[in-house]
């Protein structure tokens, strides 16, 4: 493919707005994208900056397993707080309080869900 301001050069990738060939010449470099001349610059920024914010709002890559690592952290936290108080209440009353029991294990449960969940997505991408 060939620049489409400079023929003689090959293009070394397309511009986010208009997706025309640019080359090293012409290209405007952001992180992630080219754009092809100052006309092109705003929207290609703006596309850029729309793309990422998409990716936040749906939790796609590297947003989403950021959140359900953390998210794992919460529900072993919890799980820990209801182990200890079901292990506290069994040690002194001498039997098992089927609430917190039941709860420890829910969030437990929980627990493995998300963390498999996170490792999942972590696979992906
Ligand atoms: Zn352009
Ligand atoms: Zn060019």
């Amino acid at each position: 493919m060939q620049c489409f301001e400079h023929r003689a050069n090959a293009a070394v990738g397309l511009c986010r707005a208009c997706g025309r060939g640019v080359c090293p010449e012409c290209a405007i470099a952001f992180p992630k994208g080219l754009a092809c001349c100052s006309a092109c610059e705003a929207d290609a920024k703006e596309l850029i900056e729309m793309n990422e914010r998409a990716k936040k709002l749906y939790g796609i890559g590297q947003y989403h397993s950021n959140k359900l690592a953390s998210g794992v952290i919460v529900w072993l936290l919890l799980s820990a707080v209801m182990c200890s108080t079901a292990g506290y209440v069994y040690v002194a009353k001498g039997r098992l309080d089927y609430v917190t029991t039941a709860m420890a294990v829910v969030f437990l449960i929980i627990t493995f869900i998300v963390y498999r969940a996170s490792k999942k997505t972590g696979i992906q991408c």
